[in-house]
């Protein structure tokens, strides 16, 4: 059983891990994300299911960050799917163009608006089924929306979450739906969509794709790929991100102390920006 070992400990037993034994560790990494990040929600500013789907459909490939900028001038703009069904093109792209990919984002967004008012008289769907046939939108942007505005259980597969959910060996799977099934077998839905705030969180400022902080990592205990990045905490603690980044202390205080208010003082830390 490849469980709570110490990190450093040598590698895992090849013993194969039951299926009890691995929901226990991933519960317990669970709740050790929980602690370390009890103020991890979506990074995508939304007011409502439209502008939710339309920013996730913008996320591809780039920094909720960005979407959060261009979003800000784009729903001012365009309020709602008739509005923005109706937008020129060109003016469209030329707000989308920060984000990357902004010929085919136009027409994704475009045909998302021009489908939900043909077909759902502008209002978003809070069906899987239905939000999958929207142009644009695959099963992860259905999750996020479906978890976010919908307050549905989702489980929403991205970059990070698929990488993490590899190194914590809750899969073996690169398809991010299989990825989905494996880890929702490990959880009760009442945890998806908080779980995958978490998880994705901790990909975003500890466990990142190239050099993760193992060295400064709140799971170290419970993860077989502990040692694949820094162990040496000093040096990993200089490879932590955003609030835990080196410097951040009183971003990171104040979202301790204000839970409730995160994404709100994530956007007031992001207008402070350069
Ligand atoms: S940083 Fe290292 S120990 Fe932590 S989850 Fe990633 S691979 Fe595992």
């Amino acid at each position: 059983m490849a469980t709570s070992r110490r990190p450093g400990s040598g590698p895992a037993t090849t013993a194969p891990e039951s299926l009890l034994a691995l929901k226990r560790r991933a519960r317990r990494i669970n709740k050790a994300l929980a602690e370390k990040y009890p103020y991890a929600h979506a990074e995508l500013d939304f007011r409502n299911p439209f502008e939710l789907v339309v920013a996730t459909v913008l996320s591809a490939q780039t920094t909720d960050v960005l979407v959060n900028q261009v979003t800000k001038i784009l729903f001012a703009r365009y309020p709602d799917a008739r509005a923005m069904s109706e937008a020129d093109p060109a003016e469209l792209e030329a707000i989308l163009q920060p984000t990357g990919f902004f010929r085919a984002k136009t027409k994704s967004v475009l045909a998302l608006s021009t489908r939900l008012v043909d077909e759902y008289d502008g209002v978003v769907p809070g069906r899987l089924e239905d939000l999958v046939t929207l142009p644009g939108v695959g099963r992860k942007t259905a999750n996020v929306v479906l978890g976010n505005a919908f307050g549905v259980p989702g489980i929403t597969v991205d970059t990070h979450f698929g990488r993490l959910a590899r190194r914590f060996g809750w899969t073996t799977s690169e398809d991010p739906v299989q990825v989905e099934f494996d880890v929702a077998e490990l959880f009760e839905p009442k945890d998806w969509t908080m779980l995958s705030h978490r998880v994705v969180f901790h990909g975003r400022r500890v466990c990142h794709s190239r050099k993760p902080a193992c060295g400064a990592c709140p799971v170290a205990n419970w993860c077989p790929s502990y040692g694949l990045g820094e162990t040496d905490p000093v040096k990993a603690a200089k490879l932590l991100k955003y609030e835990l980044a080196p410097g951040s202390e009183s971003l990171l205080e104040r979202l301790l102390a204000e839970t409730h208010r995160a994404a709100e003082i994530r956007m007031e830390s992001q207008r402070r920006l350069p």
